[in-house]
C-alpha cells in the first residue's frame, strides 16, 4: 500500500536487532486518516472472505482492528495481556515476544471468541509470527475458524509470514520490509 510505504520511509526509524519504530503514526501517536485508509485496504483484500468477527491482541492491534470492524460492521475482540480476575470461560496461550525477549500469556473469553466464529485477525506487525501462533492456538481452543490474517507491516526477514502462508492461511500485509540491515529500510515493491 503506497501511502503506508511512503510514511514508513518518511517517519519510520530503525533500531538495532531489526526493529522498526513507527511511533509517529501507529504505535504511540496515531494517524487516524492513514489508519482508516489501511482498514479500507484490508476490507478490499478480504472482500471475498466470509468473516463474522475481527480479532486482535492488545494494545497496538486495537486501532487498526476497530477500524476494520467499523467498516465491516462486525464485533472486534482483543486478546488481553493481563488476566482479569473477572474473566469467565478464559482461554489462555503463551506468546514469546522477541522485542521484549520474554514469554507472556494472553487470554480471551470464549464468551466472545466463540465456537463457529469466522475470525479475521488484524495486528500492527508480523515478525517471527509468535503472536500469530498464539492467536491460532486461541482460535483452535475456541472451536472457531481463522479465515485470514492482516498485518500493517510484515518484516519478511523474520519469516513469520512464510510459516503462516505454508499453513495455508490467507495472509495480507500492507507493507513488507525486506531488510533493516545497517539501519536502512528496504521495502518490497
Ligand atoms: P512476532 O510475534 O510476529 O514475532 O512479533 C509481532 C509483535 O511484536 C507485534 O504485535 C508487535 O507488537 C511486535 N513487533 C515485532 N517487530 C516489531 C518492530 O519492528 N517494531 C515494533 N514497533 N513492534 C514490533
Amino acid at each position: 500500500m503506497k501511502a503506508l510505504k511512503e510514511r514508513i520511509l518518511q517517519d519510520g526509524k530503525c533500531f538495532e536487532g531489526g526493529i522498526l519504530k513507527v511511533d509517529n503514526f501507529i504505535n504511540h501517536q496515531m494517524d487516524p486518516i492513514l489508519m482508516k485508509s489501511m482498514a479500507v485496504e484490508f476490507v478490499r483484500r478480504f472482500a471475498s472472505t466470509d468473516i463474522n468477527k475481527v480479532m486482535t491482541i492488545e494494545a497496538s492491534g486495537i486501532a487498526p482492528a476497530i477500524m476494520v470492524g467499523y467498516l465491516l460492521e462486525l464485533p472486534v475482540v482483543f486478546a488481553k495481556k493481563k488476566k482479569p480476575s473477572t474473566m469467565e470461560n478464559m482461554l489462555v496461550t503463551s506468546v514469546y515476544s522477541f522485542t521484549k525477549d520474554r514469554s507472556y500469556e494472553v487470554c480471551v473469553s470464549s464468551d466472545y471468541l466463540c465456537k463457529g466464529d469466522k475470525v479475521l485477525f488484524i495486528d500492527d506487525f508480523l515478525a517471527n509470527g509468535n503472536a500469530a501462533k498464539g492467536v491460532i492456538d486461541l482460535v483452535k481452543q475456541a472451536g472457531a475458524e481463522l479465515v485470514g490474517m492482516g498485518f500493517l507491516i510484515e518484516k519478511a526477514f523474520q519469516h513469520g509470514g512464510d510459516y503462516l502462508r505454508e499453513q495455508g492461511i490467507h495472509v495480507e500485509s500492507l507493507a513488507i520490509i525486506e531488510s533493516l540491515d545497517n539501519c536502512e529500510i528496504k521495502m518490497k515493491e
